[in-house]
């Protein structure tokens, strides 16, 4: 049997909005400072918590393989986030899970819920389509994380 790594199984969709933030090392250094402060004090880790995993429209890309490379359209505008494609939904020590996917004891085997779309990108990354925002009609960028 041939597998296609990149055709989407049918699944539901279920949206959420979630609050992300910025990607750490891009802050102001102070800010960054703070974040460790309370990093410390709460034995939380903001890179974990500030973006969320899985698919999505928007929100921050997560360069935790890399340093955070320039996203930069042609004509010199700073390119956004418009679309995440992923591997996975959340990890296994997740810090982000959807509320549908809460373990029950009785749910179906373990791909269908943290790998709805069956799609892997490269070895299971996610990959990010960058637009411009002075313009649609500039190139989009991508990248593979
Ligand atoms: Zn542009």
């Amino acid at each position: 049997m041939e597998s296609n790594y990149y055709l989407p199984e049918p699944c539901l969709l279920h949206p959420e909005q979630v609050v992300e933030y910025q990607y750490a090392d891009l802050l102001p250094e102070r800010l960054r400072e703070r974040i460790e402060e309370w990093e410390e004090a709460t034995e939380h880790d903001y890179q974990d918590l500030s973006i969320a995993e899985g698919w999505k429209a928007g929100g921050w890309a997560s360069w935790h393989l890399t340093d955070p490379y320039p996203m930069m359209c042609e004509c010199g505008q700073d390119m956004r986030l418009l679309l995440t494609v992923a591997s996975n939904e959340w990890s296994a020590g997740y810090t982000w899970r959807p509320i549908e996917d809460e373990p029950t004891g009785t749910e179906p085997s373990y791909p269908r819920t943290r790998e709805p779309t069956m799609i892997t990108i490269g070895r299971g990354y996610s990959l990010w389509i960058f637009i411009c925002p002075r313009s649609f009609e500039h190139p989009h960028q991508t990248i593979m994380q």
